[in-house]
This record gives structure tokens, C-alpha cells and sequence, in this order.
């Protein structure tokens, strides 16, 4: 089996800013499984990165499958047992996840877990499952047996083996709380970039937009087809070539689709969210991408103020219309304006 290793220092987006003459300071840490980045453009108390990390850490400690201790843990393991009180943000995120579940007629699906387990994709035990192992872990991905107690904030997985995950919206929730503490700190003007899932607040010095530029997914870190010009936004995207493995020149990789059980496979290598909220903005990229672009897009249009950014294998673009964006690898077109 030729297996790629995962490149965790890969981000989705790369960031492209211009520093000169602008005084910045930046902070980075590994965290929530991947790179996380805060960089502030202004005269700041050292403290907000430590918040800011911090706060990461808090939300990493109740949110990760990883973390033996943390809420979702818990939940797993009393699956088709008993539920189990969490704390309240977790609750708040899996309450938002149930959402985005339903929006998504169930492309996007927090009890993916089962699936995440049995390819392993980023572990050294990747593989393709025996078809029998995924026929066997279908009924156990529904996000209708994900039963709620809004008043004891207690969640009940209803059948033994359920799993959830949360690494579909997490990110973009973290993305969100360090928003908050930036600004609660005063800082206009800043970048935050917790593993591709991205907030740019303020603009830059001299009052022109930020570039934020698109992965070529084809290209290493930093290869970029591309840049997005905005400000006051988050940018997420999810992509084949985040986290995979090749067999037989097939690519396999973590994004899945839930009535399947295999990675969705629809001529999609990335799409990118761009709206106001991190936590929306994370989950509708794997729903979009789940979906593929046909379905996509409908969800899109019901959505004022959130735009989609859809790169294809036959390496053409469709974006929808608020997107200011410049193609600088000519190897790709854009095929459509939305
Ligand atoms: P996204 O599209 O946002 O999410 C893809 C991920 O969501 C998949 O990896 C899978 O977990 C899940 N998923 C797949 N298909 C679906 C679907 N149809 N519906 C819903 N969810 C789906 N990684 C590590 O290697 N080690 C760690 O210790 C670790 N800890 C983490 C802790 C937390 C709290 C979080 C949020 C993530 C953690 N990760 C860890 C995961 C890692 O950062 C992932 O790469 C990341 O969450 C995937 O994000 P993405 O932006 O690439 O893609
Ligand atoms: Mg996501």
C-alpha cells in the first residue's frame, strides 16, 4: 500500500498577508490535532494568546474522540447504555451539529464515528475496511439516535457501538471562542487560523482587504490557486487532500459519506465556506463536500450571506457571486458564477 503521510502541518487555506510595515506579533500551537495559529496586528497583552490557547485547550479537553476524559468520550462509551450529563458547550455544539445534520439530510452526521474508527485515515492503521465491516457499521451512523435532554444537558447515543465525532464543526467552534477573547481584548485587526479554519478580523493597514489565498489541492502547503479578498470573515474549507492515503491509485480520503460508509466520491476536491460564524462556516463545508455540488448549491441559496467556493477534479471553479476572488494558477478556470 503506497500511504501518504498526513503533512499535519498542511492547512487547508494558506495565508497570505503583506506584513510590511505593520506591527504584528503571532502565536503557534499544536492543538485540537493540527496546527493553530493567532496572529494579532496591534500593540497586545501577551495574555490574549494565552487565553486564546487556553480556551483551545478547554474546548480540545471536552470535544476530542482522543481525550479518554472529555464529554464525547464519555458519551461513547455508555453508547446503547445510559446518557451522560455533559457540560454545556459541548452540548451547545452537538445541538448545532444535529442541525447541520438535519439541513444536510444527513451528509453532514456527528455519529460518523464508527467510520472514522474503521479507515483510520491519518493513522498509522489506515485501511480499507472489508465491505462486511462497513455494511456492519451503517446502521450505527444515524444522527437520529442522538437523543437530547436539554434540561439535564444529558446525551444518549441509542444503539451500543455509536460514536460521535465532532472534528467536522469543533474547530470552527474554537475558531469562534478565540474571536471572542481577541476582541474582548481590544484587538481590531488579526488572523486566526486553527488548522485551515480561519477568521480574519479588521483589514489591513493601509485599509485594503486581506488575501486569503485557496490551496492548490494538488500542491504542497502554500501552493495556492488563488486569493479570496475580504474582511470580518471566516474562511473554512474541507478537502481530499487534507488527510488520506492512495491504494491502487484510488485516493481515500476522511471526508465520508454517511449513507455509504466510503470517502464521498463526486468530482469535488475542495469547497470552501465563507460566511460569519466558524462553527456554521466548518459544518457546511463537510456537508457541501458530502453532498457534492448539485445539492451544495441548493443548500447554499437558502443561505443569504454565506458563500461557497467549489474546486473541481477536472480542475474547474464555480463560486457563488459575493466572492471577490483572483485566479492566479491558470491551470484552473473558472467555469461559473453562481
Ligand atoms: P472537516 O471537513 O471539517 O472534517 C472532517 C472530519 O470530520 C473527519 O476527519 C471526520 O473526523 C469527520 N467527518 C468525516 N465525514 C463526516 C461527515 N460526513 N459528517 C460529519 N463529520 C464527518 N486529529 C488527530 O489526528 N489527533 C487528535 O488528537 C485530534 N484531536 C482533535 C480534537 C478536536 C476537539 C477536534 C475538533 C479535532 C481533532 N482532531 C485530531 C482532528 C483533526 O484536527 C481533523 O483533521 C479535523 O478536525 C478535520 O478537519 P478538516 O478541517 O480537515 O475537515
Ligand atoms: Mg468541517
Amino acid at each position: 500500500m503506497k500511504t501518504f503521510n498526513i503533512i499535519i502541518f498542511t492547512v487547508i487555506i494558506s495565508l497570505c498577508f503583506i506584513s510590511c510595515g505593520q506591527k504584528q506579533s503571532s502565536h503557534t500551537e499544536f492543538a485540537l490535532g493540527t496546527v493553530c495559529s493567532v496572529t494579532l496586528f496591534e500593540q497586545s497583552e501577551k495574555s490574549i494568546y494565552n487565553e486564546v490557547f487556553s480556551r483551545i485547550r478547554e474546548i480540545e479537553n471536552l470535544m476530542s474522540v482522543n481525550i479518554p476524559s472529555s464529554d464525547i468520550s464519555r458519551v461513547n462509551a455508555a453508547a446503547g447504555t445510559e446518557p451522560v450529563i455533559v457540560h454545556e458547550e459541548t452540548f451547545k455544539v452537538i445541538e448545532r451539529a444535529l442541525y447541520y445534520a438535519e439541513f444536510s439530510g444527513g451528509a453532514f452526521d456527528l455519529t460518523v464515528g464508527p467510520l472514522v474508527s474503521l479507515w483510520g485515515i491519518g493513522k498509522e492503521e489506515q485501511r480499507i475496511p472489508l465491505r462486511q465491516e462497513i455494511l456492519d457499521a451503517l446502521p450505527l451512523i444515524n444522527w437520529r439516535n442522538v437523543e437530547l435532554d436539554r434540561q439535564k444537558k444529558s446525551v444518549f447515543l441509542k444503539i451500543k457501538g455509536m460514536s460521535l465525532d465532532l472534528g467536522a464543526i469543533a474547530k470552527g467552534y474554537a475558531a469562534d471562542e478565540a474571536v471572542k477573547i481577541i476582541k474582548r481584548g481590544g484587538v481590531k485587526r488579526a488572523i486566526i487560523d486553527l488548522g485551515g479554519n480561519i477568521v480574519v478580523l479588521g483589514e489591513k493597514k493601509d485599509g485594503s482587504l486581506w488575501n486569503v489565498g485557496i490551496q492548490n489541492p494538488d500542491k504542497n502547503r502554500g501552493d495556492v490557486i488563488g486569493f479570496l479578498q475580504l474582511t470580518e470573515k471566516t474562511i473554512v474549507t474541507s478537502g481530499v487532500y487534507e488527510r488520506f492515503f492512495e491504494e491502487n491509485n484510488q485516493r481515500y480520503h476522511h471526508l465520508f459519506d454517511p449513507s455509504r460508509g466510503y470517502p464521498a466520491k463526486n468530482g469535488l476536491l475542495s469547497v470552501t465556506l465563507i460566511t460569519d460564524i466558524s462553527m456554521d462556516a466548518d459544518a457546511l463545508s463537510t456537508a457541501l463536500f458530502v453532498l457534492g455540488y448539485e445539492e451544495g448549491k441548493k443548500l447554499i441559496a437558502s443561505l443569504p450571506g454565506t458563500e461557497a467556493f467549489f474546486v473541481f477534479e477536472d480542475r474547474s471553479i464555480i463560486m457563488t457571486d459575493g466572492i471577490n476572488f483572483t485566479l492566479t494558477d491558470k491551470t484552473f478556470y473558472i467555469k461559473n458564477i453562481l
